[in-house]
């Protein structure tokens, strides 16, 4: 971990920013994709110079460095994500920081869990459903084949969690086509859930992040490629 100087990080951000502006344009011109910049493996200090940069939206993959960099920043009107794996003793400690967006709800288990804490904090959070796209024993989320009878059941009996989409972690391969086919199927489990109401599907980390705008995503996690 460094501290990067404003220019160095300009010219990352510039670079994410044109990479994105190429990827959506192929999609359509009215393909408005979200850039949530991952700060897990950087300083304080840079994420507050990539606000001055103009970047408002920021991702951590542990409630306790969320917690940790949102009271740091508490000054600075920026949004909060969620995206890493939630350890059930650690859903108080999320809800009460009131992150604008839970990436990361894994399970059915979990969203009851969730839920059951949200009402008795009376309160409500925005939640992606995370998507296993390529069956991998490794990653946590559901089954493709699974995830539309997920997401409608978390929708029926999870009143307090407002499901806003889908998110997936493209598949751990250097073989892009599987990477895309991940993407794909996340992609079209998106599409028949926008009639239950889904507006994001979260797709696209550094590495592949323009494949997966180019399969349709319209918001990507971008850590190393802006902190570099
Ligand atoms: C770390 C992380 C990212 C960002 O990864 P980079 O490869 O550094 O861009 C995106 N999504 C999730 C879920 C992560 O844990």
């Amino acid at each position: 971990m460094a501290l990067l100087d404003k220019e160095h990080l300009r010219r990352n951000l510039d670079e994410v920013i044109w990479n994105i502006e190429k990827a959506r344009i192929t999609v359509s011109e009215h393909h408005i994709v979200q850039l949530i910049a991952v700060g897990k493996y950087t300083e304080v200090d840079n994420i507050s110079t990539l606000y001055a940069l103009g970047q408002r939206a920021f991702g951590e993959n542990q409630v306790q460095q969320l917690k940790e960099r949102m009271g740091a920043l508490e000054e600075l009107p920026l949004e909060w994500h969620m995206i890493g794996s939630l350890q059930k003793n650690k859903i108080n400690n999320l809800i009460d920081l009131r992150p604008n967006l839970m990436q990361s709800l894994d399970s059915m288990n979990l969203a009851t869990e969730l839920n059951k804490k949200l009402v008795s904090k009376e309160t409500k959070m925005n939640c992606l459903l995370q998507i296993n796209a390529a069956a991998e024993a490794k990653k946590s989320g559901v089954k493709p084949d699974e995830a539309f009878d997920i997401y409608q059941q978390i929708k029926e009996s999870c009143p307090h969690i407002n499901l806003k989409g889908v998110m997936t972690i493209g598949a751990h391969t250097k073989d892009e086509k599987r990477i895309q086919k991940s993407f794909e199927t996340t992609h079209n489990i998106y599409e028949k859930l926008k009639n239950e109401g889904a507006s994001i599907c979260s797709m696209g980390m550094s590495s592949d992040y323009t494949l997966a705008i180019k399969c349709g995503s319209n918001l990507i996690r971008v850590g190393s490629s802006l902190f570099k």
